[in-house]
C-alpha cells in the first residue's frame, strides 16, 4: 500500500528495523550517514537501496528537515555506493518514490539504485 508521505516518522517501518539489524539485509555500504543493500526484490539485474541513518520519511521530509551534513552525508553516499558497484561507466538510474502518487511504500527514505541492463524508458506507459 502507497504511504502518506506527509506522516509523521514510525520507528518500526522495515527500513528502520533494518538500520537497528533487528531484520537481516544484505548490506553493501555504511557509513555515517548511510547505508545501502540489496532490494529484496529486484527490478533490475542490480537493484541496490540507500538510505539515510537518520528518521525521515520521504525525500520530502529529507531535504526540508534534515542537515546540511546529512544531506551532503547521503548525496555522497549515493554516489560513492554506485562507483563501489561499477555503475558509472555502462551507466545507472535513481528514483525516489515520495508519497500516493509515486507508490512509494516503506515510510523511511530510500534512493533506488538501479543497474545492469538497458533500463528502459524512464516510466512504465
Ligand atoms: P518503494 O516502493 O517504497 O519506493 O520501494 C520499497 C522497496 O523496498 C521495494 O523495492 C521493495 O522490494 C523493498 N523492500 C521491501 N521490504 C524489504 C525488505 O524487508 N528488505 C529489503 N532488502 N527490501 C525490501
Amino acid at each position: 500500500m502507497p504511504i502518506d508521505a506527509t506522516l509523521p516518522y514510525d520507528p518500526d517501518n522495515i527500513f528502520a528495523r533494518i538500520l537497528r539489524g533487528e531484520i537481516p539485509s544484505k548490506r553493501v555500504y555504511e557509513d555515517a550517514h548511510a547505508i545501502a543493500f540489496h532490494d529484496i526484490n529486484p527490478q533490475a539485474p542490480h537493484h541496490i537501496l540507500v538510505i539515510p541513518r537518520g528518521p525521515y520519511v520521504s525525500w520530502d521530509d529529507f531535504s526540508a528537515n534534515a542537515s546540511e551534513a546529512e544531506i551532503a552525508g547521503f548525496v555522497r553516499a549515493v554516489g560513492a555506493v554506485a562507483r563501489e558497484a561499477g555503475f558509472v561507466e555502462p551507466g545507472y538510474r535513481l528514483l525516489a518514490n515520495t508519497g500516493m502518487d509515486s507508490g512509494q511504500e516503506v515510510p523511511h527514505l530510500h534512493v533506488h539504485i538501479f543497474a545492469g541492463a538497458r533500463l528502459g524508458p524512464m516510466l512504465a506507459r
